[in-house]
C-alpha cells in the first residue's frame, strides 16, 4: 500500500501539536504539515500567564516548542509545506502541497487564523516599516519611541502592556469608549503609566516616507480629525495593530461547511461536514479562542478520528 497516513494535521499550533501528540502517542500514523515556523500564533506572545501548569516565565515559543518535542518523541513525522488543493470526499483524503501530495485515512485542520488589517491607507505601504502585527517580533525596534496600539480586545491591551517594556510612550486606540478585553487585563493596562488611552477613534491613515512619520485619526463620535506627528526628535512612530484575525480556511471554505466569517463549522467532536474531516483551534467557530482550548479541541478531534478510521472497512 502507498505510503497512507492515518491522521494528517494541517498546522502546527497548539490545536495541531495537541493533536499530533494525542495521535502519535495513540500510534497513529501521523503527519504534521506546517507551512511556516511550528507554534502558530501563540508564538508572537511573550507571557503565558494564563495557561493553567505553565512554568512562571513561560513565553508562546517555550511553551510550543515543548508541545512539539512531545509530538517528536511520540513518534508524529514533521513536514514543512502549504497545502494548496484538497480532495476530502472519499475514505482516502489527498492532500496537495507546494513540494508533495500526502495520503490519509483522516485530517484534522488546525491551521488557525492570521492578523486582520485595518484596511486604512498607507497601511499596507508601512508594513515591516512601522506598521506591525507582532509586538514580541517587533517591539525592541521602537525602543525609547512612540507607539500606537489599534484595537480594544485582549491582544491590543495585552500587547499595549508589552510594548511598555521599550517604548516610551503607548498609546492605545480604540473605536468606542469601552474595551472588549478582560477586565483584569484592563486594569493592568490601566495602572501602566507609559500607556495612554485615545476612545472613540480610528485610525484613517498612515502617512510618512518609507517610514511611519504620522497618522491621521478620526473621531468616531464627532468626526474630527486630528493628526498625530512623531516626535521631531524621533522621526519616526511606530504602529502596531491588534484588530482581531481571519481563518486560514481559503482553500478549504468550497468543500467545508463554514460560518459567514470563515470559520470553520463542527460538532463537539470536532467533526466537520465531511466524514473523517476534523477542524481543532482557532479554525474553529467558538466562544473562546486560547491556548487551552485549541489542545482541547486538538485531542478531542484525534480520538474522534481515531474512533473514525477504526470503523473504516478497505
Ligand atoms: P478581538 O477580541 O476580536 O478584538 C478585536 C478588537 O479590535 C476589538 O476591540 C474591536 O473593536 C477592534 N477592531 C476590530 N476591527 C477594527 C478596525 N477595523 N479598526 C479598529 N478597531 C477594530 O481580537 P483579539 O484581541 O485579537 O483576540 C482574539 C481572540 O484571542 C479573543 O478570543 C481573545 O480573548 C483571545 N486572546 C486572549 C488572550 C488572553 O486571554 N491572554 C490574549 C490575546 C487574545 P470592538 O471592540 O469595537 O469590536
Amino acid at each position: 500500500m502507498e505510503n497512507i497516513y492515518d491522521v494528517i494535521i494541517i498546522g502546527a499550533g497548539p490545536a495541531g501539536l495537541a493533536a499530533g501528540i494525542y495521535a502519535a502517542r495513540a500510534r497513529m500514523k501521523t503527519l504534521i504539515v506546517e507551512k511556516g515556523i511550528p507554534g502558530g500564533l501563540i508564538v508572537n506572545t511573550n507571557e503565558i500567564e494564563n495557561y493553567p501548569g505553565a512554568e512562571e516565565n513561560a513565553t508562546g515559543p517555550s511553551l510550543t516548542e515543548r508541545m512539539k518535542e512531545q509530538a517528536d518523541e511520540f513518534g508524529a513525522e514533521f513536514i514543512t509545506d502549504e497545502i494548496v488543493q484538497i480532495d476530502l470526499n472519499n475514505d482516502i483524503k489527498k492532500l496537495t502541497g507546494r513540494v508533495g501530495t500526502y495520503q490519509s485515512k483522516s485530517v484534522i485542520i488546525a491551521a488557525g487564523a492570521y492578523p486582520k488589517t485595518i484596511g486604512c491607507k498607507g497601511e499596507r505601504e508601512h508594513i515591516g516599516q512601522g506598521v506591525s502585527y507582532c509586538a514580541t517580533c517587533d517591539g525592541s525596534f521602537y525602543t525609547g519611541l512612540e507607539v500606537i496600539v489599534v484595537g480594544g480586545g485582549d491582544a491590543a491591551l495585552e500587547e499595549a502592556i508589552f510594548l511598555t517594556r521599550f517604548a516610551r510612550k503607548v498609546t492605545i486606540v480604540h473605536r468606542r469608549d469601552k474595551f472588549r478585553a478582560a477586565k483584569s487585563i484592563q486594569e493592568k493596562a490601566m495602572k501602566n503609566e507609559k500607556i495612554n488611552i485615545r476612545w472613540n477613534t480610528i485610525v484613517e491613515e498612515i502617512n510618512g516616507d518609507g517610514i511611519v512619520e504620522s497618522v491621521i485619526f478620526k473621531d468616531t463620535v464627532t468626526g474630527e480629525i486630528t493628526e498625530k506627528k512623531a516626535d521631531p526628535a524621533d522621526g519616526i512612530m511606530g504602529v502596531f495593530v491588534f484588530v482581531g484575525y481571519k481563518p486560514y480556511t481559503e482553500i478549504f471554505k468550497e468543500a467545508i461547511g463554514t460560518d459567514p466569517h470563515g470559520y470553520v463549522i463542527t460538532d463537539e467532536k470536532m467533526q466537520t461536514n465531511i466524514k473523517g474531516v476534523f477542524a481543532a483551534g482557532d479554525i474553529r467557530v467558538k466562544p473562546l479562542r486560547q491556548v487551552v482550548t485549541a489542545v482541547s479541541d486538538g485531542a478531542i478531534a484525534t480520538v474522534e478520528a481515531e474512533k473514525y478510521i477504526d470503523d473504516l472497512v478497505f
